[in-house]
Parts: structure tokens; sequence; C-alpha cells
């Protein structure tokens, strides 16, 4: 891959932020050449998409149907959401959630601006605050260029109408919701989502569960930054806390602990490499450790990742960030 996948994830990272990257990335993991076409072409058919509902505990629902998991507080106050989804699944998100336990949709937090989070402002935006990091109302308010590929700015009721720049809380349902912005991670407006009562957090796309991570380094993204994040993440998760990946399926504090794990390893070898004197294309030509290659096997593979790693190193060292420390 190399040069060619980075073309082809150039020019797919647009069309992939609105319309669901992962089925993209997928295409360019499996297309070669030809997978530039295929996930450009792939027109997402919404209508064959249901939402599955996992009670997690407490009060705390997790939604899955495409894009990015959802987690519901669901209770006697109402329903707040964090994430959305898409747009065309909107009703069903709807049907599903009320369809819990009654009550209306009265808060939507995002975890951070992608359009598989965030696509659901345009119509739940119109009866309920969204509330957000502050980079997240900026990048949804303006036209992103993600690898030179333009995405327009979110219509007015897309946006979050709460913002804040550290952390804020949502007293709802009986019990303190945590916002707490985790800087330069898989963008630079991720938050985590902590339910403290319910012992349940939502990490955002800080998490992909089992799998090598997409991690945004033209929207302030960082890989450093990523480790650094899940490392301080993890000091706040309670080790019986039920935890909702970004993607992937329900997890716990292992689970992350593992992520954590994989991220340092990884970023060490291609590291190491770089330190060398190696090639990107070496590196990817030498690949991971053999443990490592079961991360592979979802959206991300393993030449995408060192790709990334690659990159936000590199990235890094320009800017003059001191080796081994992230963007802080
Ligand atoms: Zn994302």
């Amino acid at each position: 891959m190399g040069r060619g996948t980075r073309r082809a994830l150039a020019a797919l990272s647009a069309a992939a932020v609105a319309a669901g990257w992962m089925a993209a990335l997928a295409a360019v993991a499996g297309g070669g050449a030809g997978g530039e076409r295929a996930a450009v072409a792939q027109q997402r058919d919404f209508s064959k998409v249901e939402i599955k509902v996992t009670p997690v505990a407490g009060k705390v629902y997790m939604l899955e149907g495409s894009g990015g998991n959802i987690g519901a507080s669901v209770g006697e106050d109402g329903i707040l959401l964090v994430d959305d989804q898409f747009e065309p699944l909107a009703p069903k998100i709807r049907a599903a959630v009320e369809g819990i336990a009654g009550g209306k949709i009265k808060f939507v937090i995002n975890t951070h601006w992608h359009g598989d989070h965030t696509g659901g402002n345009k119509v739940f935006g119109l009866e309920a605050p969204i509330i957000a990091q502050t980079n997240v109302r900026k990048r949804l308010s303006t036209e992103q260029s993600v690898r030179g590929e333009k995405v327009p700015p979110s219509p007015k009721q897309a946006l979050p109408v709460i913002t804040f720049d550290q952390a804020v809380s949502v007293h709802w349902n009986g019990e303190e919701i945590k916002i707490v912005h985790f800087p330069h991670g898989h963008t630079d407006g991720d938050s985590v989502v902590f339910f403290t009562g319910s012992n349940v957090v939502h990490m955002g796309d800080d998490f992909f569960a089992g799998t090598f991570p997409f991690v945004d380094l033209g929207s302030g993204g960082s890989v450093q930054g990523l480790i650094d994040d899940v490392a301080k993440a993890l000091t706040m998760v309670p080790a019986d806390a039920k935890v909702i990946p970004g993607h992937g399926p329900l997890s716990t504090r292992a689970d992350l602990e593992r992520f954590h794990t994989m991220l340092v390893a990884s970023t060490d070898v291609v590291r190491r490499r770089m330190k060398a004197g190696e090639s990107l294309e070496k590196i990817q030509a030498e690949g991971l450790p053999a443990e490592l290659a079961p991360w592979g096997k979802g959206f991300v593979d393993t030449k995408t990742w060192i790709m990334t790693i690659h990159d936000s190193l590199a990235k890094d060292a320009a800017a003059g960030a001191p080796s081994g420390h992230g963007r802080r």
C-alpha cells in the first residue's frame, strides 16, 4: 500500500466523514486501487439498518445502528443522548430510545464532530439543546478541509448550543453526567462522558474496541495524544465500570487497558524504526509484531495504522514536540 493507500484515503476522507468513514476505509483496505471508486459510489442504504438497544447499567443504554455507538440516559427526567449517528436514522433512533420507557429526547451530547456521530443533530437539534466541547462547534460551523477534501458547514439547528472548554456536568435522571474534554486524541474536540451513578463511561472515538483506531490528524488528532488521553481516562474509569466504545462491542475497563497497551506497543515499534531511519514503506513491509495482528482485522488495517502512527509522529517532530510526548 503506502502512497497509493494514502492517496485513496485522502480522496475518501471528506466523503468518509460525511457518510461514514468506516465503510470507506473498509473499501480501501479490501479493494486496493478500486476501493476508492467503490467507496465513493457506495450509497449507504439506511433503510435496512436496525437499531439494537442494549441495557448497560443503571439508567444507561447503548444503541447500535450504523456509525458511532450511541449512549442514552433514560429515566424520569427524559432522555439524554450521547451521539446520534446519521440523519436518515433519526426516526429509528427516536423510536428505539423512546420505546425503552417513554419520555422525550431533552439533551444531546456530541463526543466529537465526525458525521457518523453528529448526523442526527439536524433533526434532534430542533427539539433538544446539543452540548459539546468548543472545538466541535467550531468544526461543525465552518467548512472543514480533511486531507484536502471539503466538508461543508452544518446548518444552524445542527450546531451545539452549549459549549465548554474543559468539562461540564448535566444532573439528569438521578445522577451527575460528567462530560470531560480530552485534547488531541481522535480529534481536537473529543469528550469522554462519565455516568457517575450508573457506573458507565462513553469513550467516544478515543476508544475503538478490539481494532486499530482511526485518528483524524487533520482535525487535530494525535496518536501520542490519544495514548496520553486513554492513560488519563484509565485513571478515571472505575474497575467495574461498563465502557461504551465509539466503535465496537460494549466493553470493560480491562478492554480499554488492552487497547492502551496496543497503542503503546505499536507506536513504540514505529517510533524506534523511524529513529533508525527507516522509510514508511519499509516499516509497513516489516509490519508489526504478530501478537498485534488481530487488531488489524477491523476497519483500519495494519498498514494504514502504521501510516497513521508514522504521519502523526512526523507531525509532532516537525512541530518541535519533545519525543514521546503529544501536543498538549
Ligand atoms: Zn470519529
